[in-house]
């Protein structure tokens, strides 16, 4: 859909949507368009200065999506290193050792080669890839 901005022979301003620049066209051949204020059929399309408020307006939005998706992260992050172990680099042997009951069940996160996650995945052993933004930082011991 495109909103024009339009303009009748008495300077009546309006906005009118279409499907595209063809549907306008046509609809103002066939004087379908029609000027709410008086009626009139003769409308031209306004000469738009570039929308800058608009588009700044959509720039803060994906800006404060951006912040929204950052504070999710940042909270599930804090979720993660307070209820779950890492366990660095022996995430495969702990996983397996939690699976076969070697260790109480727990929440842990780690690193896992490709090999040693295809591995854990052939033994029926629930490992979730864990995105980096996602994943807590290294604590300082
Ligand atoms: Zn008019």
């Amino acid at each position: 859909m495109i909103r024009y901005a339009l303009i009748c022979r008495h300077d009546h301003e309006f906005e009118a949507w279409f499907s595209s620049s063809e549907d306008y066209d046509t609809q103002r051949e066939k004087r379908l368009v029609e000027c709410p204020i008086c009626g009139s059929a003769k409308i031209e399309k306004m000469i738009m200065a570039p929308n800058v408020s608009t588009s700044r307006r959509k720039k803060s939005t994906a800006a404060k999506q951006m912040a929204v998706m950052n504070e999710m992260a940042s909270k599930i992050r804090d979720e993660i290193a307070a209820n779950c172990d890492d366990v660095g680099d022996r995430f495969a042997d702990e996983a397996r050792a939690i699976h076969y009951g070697e260790k109480p069940e727990r929440g842990i996160y780690g690193k896992a080669s490709q090999t040693e996650a295809a591995e854990l995945r052939d033994e029926g052993i629930t490992a979730l890839p864990l995105p980096d933004a996602l994943t807590p930082k290294p604590k300082k011991n």
